[in-house]
């Protein structure tokens, strides 16, 4: 059997480890170095470069050179804010509004994928070479705030660099995976992870061999990378004032400019203050020119300023998740080259008051964590649970536009959750199952994950249907969804492509908004749970006279009848009239005169079962209120309050595919009975 080995697939660097006779390994590449720059290259004759090698040559070479293509990963052109696109090679949009990235040397485009699954190659092939042995699956860490498409397109680079994916995790659970492997006692760790392009923030819970993720958040497009950049403006701005050129034009100029400004970064956390040559930086029409400067840590820390306090912001937001104070926090486990940066160390150290833990190299960390994650599927670690969470609530949207709420946010992952749905309306044959994600109440104020019709239901009145509606969301954070109709067997399931993303600050502004807007949701909520329930009395009252009508004709006084047609009218008038008063008062008289006409017809049952004479009937009696099921006297008693249950929870019926005027645009999807994941 081949070996499964641990990738942190980094937006700079790449780590491959492994375990080895039960301990965990970084392994070194060819070139010495136990970090692989997530960096690909083509050379003037077309032969491909990985890593180093490639990264070497990115000065001579920027169009053809690719970096920081995890910010692209799984990723829609129109997500991508002009930050992101800021790259020295060329990033466009094909005809599905997917990425791709311009290779002028070779004449051809590449998908995000195919150039992480040659960095994953490459990491793989090392990791053959040290093992003897070949190397088929991996686990690959993801950023905690990857979405469903990123972290299937990360699946999928791995099955193009020809190994089978077994698990993708979270980089701030594999890094508490690596710290907290051999801890006994219950511990809660703050994972703090500045890496190249990401934050990421997690607070988790370790002890007896269990890790659990309490919260995470973070930010998708800030790491140290954007250091860099602050560094390359502030040298591009000083050189157009002293010179009047502006080097961020010329890509073989921004390019050094680029790696200057990173290695003066590095340079800063250990030293006070650097200097930035770049000789023949650029030429004007009299002669070349020359950049020579000297950055000072003071200097840097304050340019850099704004962005160490959008730190802040994921930080205060994880400690309000995980509903802890600073204070509880036992451990703080430092991730990420970028957390070498002083500031960065200080502004944690000031936050927690403790002494940040550093014992695990901070850029091997989450590949550690990998390959323990590794060593688990394969049986080689024993006796270690992993659990994760999900950051937004996710739900069915159900008529008037609410939401069935099926799995909270922060729920521990792997989950799968079930609810029982129905049908809104009479003869209802088809239901569209919308599935959002937010946290307000009212479905349109969230995300649209998806959404697919359920056809082929039987006609029914409302109410009657019942349509099972499972969502299983797996370790790797990849939801399916299905709605099956229990009396056809008729079953469908949602493959959605290119779903929406989910940055870190959209999960923080559905959170704000869902606090603030709670009031005006929640009487929106109320109102139209309201007209549901009034709308579904109408219906069982109706439903009610129409089997007197078949079965009692006799038995139910016809001035019964005609009392119970006014109630129904009074309500409906007061339904059209939005008139609350009303409403109520209607409301508890039709409910009273549908109760009363149950206990009679119940009482006539009675009469019936002492006659076998009217066995026919009572077979009748017991499809409208037992709905099939047992046919003895408490049931049928239990069921005739069910029937009101049931009108009170019709509102859980899906969202109306066809009648109501509510419709919305539907996003793309397939369906596909097979797929059991989002592709
Ligand atoms: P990672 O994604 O964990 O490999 O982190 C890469 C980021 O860490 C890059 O932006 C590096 O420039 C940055 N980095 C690495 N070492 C240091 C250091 N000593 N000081 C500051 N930043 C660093």
């Amino acid at each position: 059997m081949g070996k499964i080995v641990g990738i942190d697939l980094g937006t700079t660097n790449s780590v491959v480890a492994v375990i080895e006779a039960g301990k965990p390994v970084v392994i070194a590449n060819s070139e010495g170095g136990r970090t692989t720059p997530s960096v690909i290259s083509f050379s003037k004759d077309g032969d491909r470069l990985v890593g180093q090698m490639a990264r070497r040559q990115a000065v001579m070479n920027p169009e053809n050179t690719f970096y920081s293509v995890k910010r692209f990963i799984g990723r829609k052109h129109t997500e991508l804010t002009t930050e992101a696109k800021r790259v020295s090679y060329t990033v466009r949009r094909d005809e599905s509004g997917n990425i791709k990235v311009k290779c002028p040397r070779l004449e051809k485009d590449f998908a995000p994928e195919e150039l992480s699954a040659m960095v994953i190659r490459k990491l793989v092939d090392e990791a053959t070479r040290y093992l003897g042995t070949p190397v088929t699956g991996a686990v690959i860490t993801v950023p905690a705030y990857f979405n469903d498409s990123q972290r299937q397109a990360t699946k999928d680079a791995g099955k193009i660099a020809g190994i089978e994916v077994k698990r993708i995790i979270n980089e701030p659970t594999a890094a508490s995976l690596a710290y907290g492997l051999d801890r006994k006692d219950n511990q809660k760790i703050l994972v703090f992870d500045l890496g190249g392009g990401t934050f990421d923030v997690s607070i988790l819970e370790v002890g007896d061999g269990l890790f659990e993720v309490k919260a995470t958040t973070g930010d998708t497009q800030l790491g140290g990378d954007d250091f860099d950049k602050v560094i390359v403006d502030w040298l591009a701005d000083q050189f157009f004032e002293d010179q009047g050129v502006d080097l961020r034009k010329e890509r073989q100029a921004l390019q050094r400019l680029t790696e200057a400004a990173e290695k003066a970064k590095i340079e800063l956390s250990t030293v006070g203050s650097t200097e930035i040559n770049l000789p023949f930086i650029t030429a004007t029409a009299d002669g070349p020119l020359h950049l020579d400067t000297t950055l000072k840590r003071s200097q840097f820390e304050r340019i850099c300023q704004d962005l160490l306090e959008r730190l802040n912001i994921p930080l205060e937001k994880v400690f309000k998740d995980a509903k802890l104070s600073p204070r509880q926090i036992d451990e703080v486990v430092l991730v990420g080259g970028g957390t070498r940066i002083p500031a960065v160390q200080e502004l944690v150290q000031k936050l927690i008051n403790k002494t940040p833990n550093q014992s695990v190299n901070p850029d091997e960390v989450v590949a550690v964590g990998a390959a323990i994650q590794a060593g688990i599927l394969s049986g080689e670690v024993k006796d270690v649970l992993l659990l994760d969470v999900t950051p937004l609530t996710i739900g069915v949207e159900t008529s008037g536009g609410l939401i069935n709420r099926l799995i909270p946010r922060n729920t521990t992952i792997p989950t799968r959750k079930a609810d029982l749905f129905t049908t809104a309306e009479d003869n209802q044959t088809s239901v569209e199952i919308h599935i959002v994600q937010g946290e307000r109440d009212l479905a349109e104020n969230n995300k649209s994950l998806g959404r697919f019709k359920l056809s082929g239901l039987a006609p029914q009145p409302r109410g009657m249907a019942q349509v099972d509606v499972m969502f299983d969301l797996n370790a790797d954070g990849i939801l399916s969804v299905t709605a099956t109709d229990r009396r056809t067997g008729v079953e469908r399931r949602i493959t959605i492509k290119g779903a929406s993303t989910l940055d870190p600050s959209e999960v923080e502004k559905a959170i704000a908004d869902a606090e603030k807007f709670a009031e005006r949701d929640r009487a929106k909520k109320d109102r139209i749970e309201k007209l549901n329930r009034a709308d579904s009395l109408v219906a069982a009252a109706e439903r009610q006279l129409k089997d007197i009508a078949l079965n009692y004709a006799y038995q139910i006084s016809f001035e019964r009848k005609k009392e119970m047609e006014k109630l129904i009218r009074n309500l409906q008038q007061a339904i059209a009239s939005e008139d609350d008063y009303a409403m109520d008062r209607a409301q508890s008289e039709l409910q009273e005169a549908v109760y009363e006409l149950s206990r009679e017809l119940y009482e006539q049952k009675a009469l019936d079962e002492e006659d076998d004479l009217f066995g026919g009937i009572r077979e009748s009696i017991s499809s409208f209120a037992n709905r099939g099921k047992d046919d003895d006297r408490d049931s049928y008693r239990d069921n005739s309050k069910e029937d009101y249950k049931e009108t009170r929870e019709s509102r859980k019926s899906p969202k109306q595919s066809e009648s109501r005027s509510r419709r919305r645009p539907s996003i793309a999807v397939d369906y596909d009975d097979d797929d059991d994941e989002w592709v």
